[in-house]
Formats: structure tokens, sequence, C-alpha cells
């Protein structure tokens, strides 16, 4: 028997559900076959972390049996996801449209802002009660005007 057969019956083995003759062989491989040997570690140790192996009592349904496990797993990651789990991206373009929406609100408010408010009275209020400096960026910003100090044409008409 060759690696590539025993690997192939390794389920079978496994599950106690070989023949006589095959079981024999594979264990006369496994005996002598060092990355079998492995292979077969490897496979018991998964199936043992899926419960699947009962180590005392061969099952003949062993197959109907880690078909059912394998669909009961299927079926409690769908129910815990719902739809999230068959619309995969719908979260992260959620994520994104909200994102898009707020920027896009923000950026208008402040377009607004910036042209609505900057009446020469609020102006003056704003230089007494901003915590900002004179001629800072932040005071600039707030009133509308351009950093060389003059308004910009939507206030005072003239061009710029
Ligand atoms: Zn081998």
């Amino acid at each position: 028997m060759n690696c590539k057969n025993v690997v192939q019956k390794l389920p079978d083995y496994l599950s106690h559900t070989l023949g006589e003759p095959e079981t024999v062989g594979v264990r006369a491989h496994l005996d002598l076959c060092l990355e079998c040997r492995e292979e077969s570690r490897l496979l018991s140790a998964s199936w043992d972390m899926l419960g699947l192996l009962e180590p005392v009592q061969p099952s003949a349904y062993f197959h109907a049996r880690f078909w059912e496990k394998v669909r009961q797993q299927e079926n409690v990651v769908l129910e815990r996801t719902g739809f999230f789990a068959k619309f995969p991206f719908v979260p992260a373009l959620a994520g994104f449209f909200v994102l898009w929406v707020l920027g896009v609100a923000g950026g208008a408010r402040l377009f607004a802002h910036r042209h609505e408010t900057a009446t020469p009275m609020e102006i003056a209020l704003n230089r007494f009660t901003s915590p900002y400096p004179q001629n800072s960026i932040e005071i600039i910003f707030q009133e509308g005007r351009t950093p060389t100090g003059r308004m910009p044409v939507t206030h005072q008409g003239e061009s710029l």
C-alpha cells in the first residue's frame, strides 16, 4: 500500500469502518511511514475537536453522522449571523454610507455656516467671546474671511 492509498483510507481506518485486510495494511504502513502517521494524527485530532470520534465504539453510520455534524455546524454559523452571513459586504457598505452621509452633511453645514452667519454683529461678538486670538486661522475661518483679511464676495460685494 502506498502513501496515497493510505491517506485515502485514513478516514475509514480512523472510524473503524475499513475491512480487516485493509485495516492491517494501513496499520502496517503507518508503523513504517512517519508522514502518514502524522497525517493520521492530524486528522484524528481535528475530528476529536469536532467531537466526531467515539474512541470505544465503531459506528456504521459514521459518514452519515459526519455530514450531519457538518450541516449542524453550518446551520449554527448561519443562525448566529443570519442576514449578514449571506451578505457579508452589507455592514461595510452601511458603514461607508453612514460616513459618506455624515461627511456630506457635515461639509454642507460647514459651508452654509461659513456663508450665513458672519454678519458684522456676529463677527464683533465672536471676537469678543472667542477663545482664539484675533487673527488666528480659527477666527478667520469662523468669520468667513480669507487670510488677507478681506471679506469674501458674498458679504461685501467687492471682488477679491
Ligand atoms: Zn506513507
